[in-house]
């Protein structure tokens, strides 16, 4: 078997589109979509993904403001401008870029983020939300994630959805999304036992874990939906996922590519939570 791919920038293209839209709509009523990128540092990383997010917002019309502070801002400095952004009507999104400078606690900086602007979906409140069922922003990976599992026109109830990972940010959240669309959701991690045992059963396997090939074929059930999270760089300074795209590809009925996959989707349901930050707000 040949897997189809699932192709995350074709999606984050339709999803940009979508929002291009109701951005266009909301500023007919007057109101700017406005999110703040808080950039404190100079990690190399960060400044591309913050380049890439200040990108795709100028692209589908939301207004992006980045805001660099050099790595020496103290704590309390940064916490004054959450709090700033916090009571500024004009501002819908607030997004702290991580990691931050060793001498603050991110933990606390994303708290105190007001849960209306928490549009990384990072916030306790946000977590407890999806946690309960009420209304909340989504953190943007797993979220992606599960834009391009229903992309493919798989109904997750009833079937057997398995996350290898269980970070705060990636897999809690995507074995909660999977479990309120009536999915039954194993959860791995790194002291699970026979991992390859339990991902076999997996009608939709979803790897978040960050190491190169941990999912190889054997592992993987015919047919199934492979959502490859990962991103790992090789010596090469290629990017790769966590499963082996060349070997899994001949056994799945449908798997992501690393690049091209959720990495565009995180991207993209940024902006959805952005826009949806001040589509609340507006009513
Ligand atoms: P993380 O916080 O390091 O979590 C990794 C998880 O993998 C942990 O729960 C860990 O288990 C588990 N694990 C480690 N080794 C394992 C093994 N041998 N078998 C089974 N589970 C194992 O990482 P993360 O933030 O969730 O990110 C995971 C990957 O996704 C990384 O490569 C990251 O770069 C990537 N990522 C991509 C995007 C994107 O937009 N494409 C966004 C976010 C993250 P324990 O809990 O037991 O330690």
């Amino acid at each position: 078997m040949t897997a189809q791919l699932i192709d995350g920038n074709a999606l984050a293209k339709k999803i940009r589109t979508e929002v291009a839209g109701r951005t266009a709509a909301l500023q007919a009523r007057g109101i700017e979509p406005h999110l703040v990128i808080i950039l404190v540092g100079e990690d190399p990383a960060s400044e591309v993904y913050v380049k890439h997010k200040v990108a795709d917002s100028a692209q589908t019309g939301l207004k992006a403001t980045l805001e660099r502070y050099p790595a020496t801002l103290s704590e309390d400095e940064l916490l004054a401008r959450v709090h700033a952004h916090n009571g500024d009507a004009a501002v819908h999104g607030i997004l702290v870029q991580l990691p931050l400078p060793a001498h603050m606690d991110a933990h606390k900086v994303i708290e105190t983020i007001s849960p209306a602007k928490d549009v990384d979906g990072f916030h306790v409140q946000s977590a407890g939300a999806l946690l309960t069922g009420l209304p909340g922003f989504w953190s943007c990976t797993p979220y992606g994630c599960m834009k391009l599992i229903e992309s493919t026109g798989t109904t997750l109830r009833g079937k057997h959805a398995v996350v290898i990972g269980r970070s705060n940010n990636v897999g809690k959240p995507m074995a909660l999304m999977l479990l309120q669309q009536n999915a039954t959701v194993t959860i791995c991690h790194s002291a699970t036992a026979d991992l390859g045992a339990i991902t076999r059963q997996a009608d939709v396997l979803v790897a978040a874990v960050g190491r190169r090939k941990l999912v190889t074929a054997d592992m993987v059930k015919p047919g199934a939906v492979v959502i490859d999270v990962g991103m790992n760089r090789g010596d090469d300074g290629k990017l790769a996922g966590d499963v082996d795209f060349d070997g899994v590809k001949e056994v799945a009925g449908w798997i992501t590519p690393v690049p091209g996959g959720v990495g565009p989707m995180t991207r993209a349901m940024l902006l959805v939570n952005t826009l949806e930050a001040a589509e609340r707000a507006a009513k």
